[in-house]
């Protein structure tokens, strides 16, 4: 059987596993994505209380079926569950395989300073190779990285395999190099975190910008010529709806908004 054929049998598809950006919503989760093609699952992110959704849609109280893992940045709401991932592998299924995980080097060593060791056992269940980076062969996935404007190293990642192509953030501030990650893209995961949308939250710090607006996500899009966009990493509290119609006016496309749950099938 080729791969083509493989394809059609086993469409491809993201699920939603946490949308909130800083810290989670009642019922809700901070930044993750599983996607699925061909039968390879690899999750973008794991932020504060991923974890229980992604071994929910594994359906494996040890992570089993999970291929790969790939982290933006070193932020809690972004990577904090890769030590309960580590756990999940360490005791339940210590001596399996290890497992890639792409990620900049301060989320390894975020992951392993939880530890009592040297790092030894995190190394143990985990492959980490650096990022951003050239380019890896990840499954099927072809995975691009850029760096992107954050307070922190943010590599944005773009995952093609033949017939999709998706992109996502991470956490960044307005920067050309956004729409060259997400350009053509079936679909862009890009945060809108719309900070300012809650009048008591203490301003983002002065300088250059480390967050977007959805107004700014939807430009981005549109710059990049992705044919859908999903919004994610919300400020908790803020009407996403008003996110949604914000970009609608910078971006002609399909406008998603991330819920913990959502299923796309792509492309
Ligand atoms: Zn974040």
């Amino acid at each position: 059987m080729n791969r083509q054929n493989r394809v059609v049998n086993s469409p491809a598809n993201v699920t939603v596993l946490g949308s909130c950006g800083a810290w989670p919503e009642p019922d809700r989760a901070c930044s993750g994505f599983l996607l699925e093609y061909d039968g390879f699952r690899v999750v973008l992110d794991l932020g504060y209380g991923t974890l229980p959704r992604l071994l929910a849609a594994l359906g494996s109280t040890t992570a089993d079926g999970l291929d790969a893992v790939v982290v933006t940045h070193a932020h809690p709401d972004h990577m904090i569950d890769v030590h309960g991932l580590f756990r999940a592998r360490w005791f339940g299924r210590q001596g399996a395989p290890r497992i890639p995980l792409f990620a900049p080097r301060p989320v390894l060593d975020r992951v392993m300073s939880l530890e009592e060791d040297d790092g030894s056992a995190v190394a143990r269940v985990f492959d980490w190779h650096p990022l951003p980076a050239t380019a890896y062969d990840v499954g099927p996935f072809s995975l691009h990285s850029a760096e992107l404007p954050h307070s922190v190293l943010n590599a944005g990642v773009r995952l093609s395999a033949p017939g999709l192509t998706m992109a996502y953030t991470g956490d960044t501030g307005p920067d050309p190099a956004i729409a060259e990650l997400g350009r053509d893209a079936d679909l862009f995961i890009v945060e809108a975190t719309d900070r300012a949308q809650q009048p008591g939250t203490a301003p983002a710090p002065e300088g250059r910008a480390m967050l977007m607006t959805a107004g700014q996500a939807g430009a981005a899009a549109s710059e990049a010529g992705a044919r859908r966009l999903l919004l994610t990493h919300f400020w908790p509290g803020n009407d996403r709806s008003l996110s949604r119609a914000d970009a609608e006016a910078t971006y002609d496309g399909e406008v998603l908004i991330a819920t913990e749950g959502l299923r796309i099938d792509l492309p």
